[in-house]
């Protein structure tokens, strides 16, 4: 069965966070499109830096560009069961685009949970993210701080606080999410695969209420 699970939710909700957490238990790879973009930005190819110039802005990177790039790796050995997709899809277009792609590949959505976190909080999150530069480990300074200031609990690489998550740059990231993303809750709600979970509680009990809701864990 080919299972594609897609993280909804605005920046700074956990997405990433959980993805990393319950990928391994799903038996799903973790496909997150802002970690694709950043790994291309570090290895200088004509994609990163052509990625560079709307993530520094907090824009997003255009649909045909994100689309190529996204269909690229759906189609690698490793997504043969499926994927757990994070920040992808954010736009209308890329949505149906996905939905196009998953039926040439023969799969479909199974589920879409919507990890809700208010505004405020967002930002919070956001300005305290530290980030492992070796493989993406996700940190913050206060909710889930790393054993060891300023290096990762996995791989011991630095972490780094992402340019992008400046305060007025996660302001402009969270009206880009209002305008373009937003309107995805509704199309998969009618598709009728969308699981809103409370993104405000603890990490863990996240991490739990995602994998009970979950259609495959039922
Ligand atoms: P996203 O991928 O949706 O942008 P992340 O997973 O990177 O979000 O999380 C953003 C920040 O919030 C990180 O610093 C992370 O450690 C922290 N975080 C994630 N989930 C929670 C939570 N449930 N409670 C408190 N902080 C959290
Ligand atoms: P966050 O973890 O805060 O949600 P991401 O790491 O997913 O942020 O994305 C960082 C940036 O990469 C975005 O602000 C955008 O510029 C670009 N990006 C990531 N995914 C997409 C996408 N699906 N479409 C367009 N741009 C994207």
């Amino acid at each position: 069965m080919t299972t594609y699970i897609i993280l909804l939710g605005p920046p700074g909700a956990g997405k990433g966070t959980q993805a990393q957490a319950i990928s391994e238990t799903l038996r799903l790879p973790h496909i997150s499109s802002g970690d694709i973009f950043r790994e291309n930005l570090k290895k200088e190819t004509e994609l990163g830096k052509l990625a560079a110039g709307f993530m520094n802005k907090g824009e997003l990177v255009p649909d045909d560009v994100t689309i190529a790039m996204i269909r690229e790796r759906l189609t690698r050995s490793d997504c043969q069961a499926g994927a757990l997709l994070d920040g992808f899809p954010r736009t209308p277009a890329q949505a149906v685009a996905l939905s196009n792609m998953l039926e040439e590949l023969g799969g479909q959505v199974a589920a879409v949970p919507y990890i809700s976190v208010p505004e405020p909080v967002l930002i919070e999150r956001l300005t305290g993210r530290w980030t492992c530069r070796q493989a993406g480990h996700i940190f913050h300074e206060k909710y889930n701080p790393s054993r060891q200031p300023g290096r990762c609990d996995f791989d011991g690489s630095e972490l780094y606080q992402r340019e992008d998550d400046k305060a007025e740059t996660v302001t402009r990231r969270i009206r880009v999410y209002l305008e373009q993303t937003k309107p995805l809750i509704d199309y998969y709600q009618q598709l009728g695969c969308l699981i809103e979970v409370d993104g405000t509680l603890p990490i863990e009990q996240v991490t739990a209420n995602l994998l009970a809701a979950l259609p495959a864990n039922e």
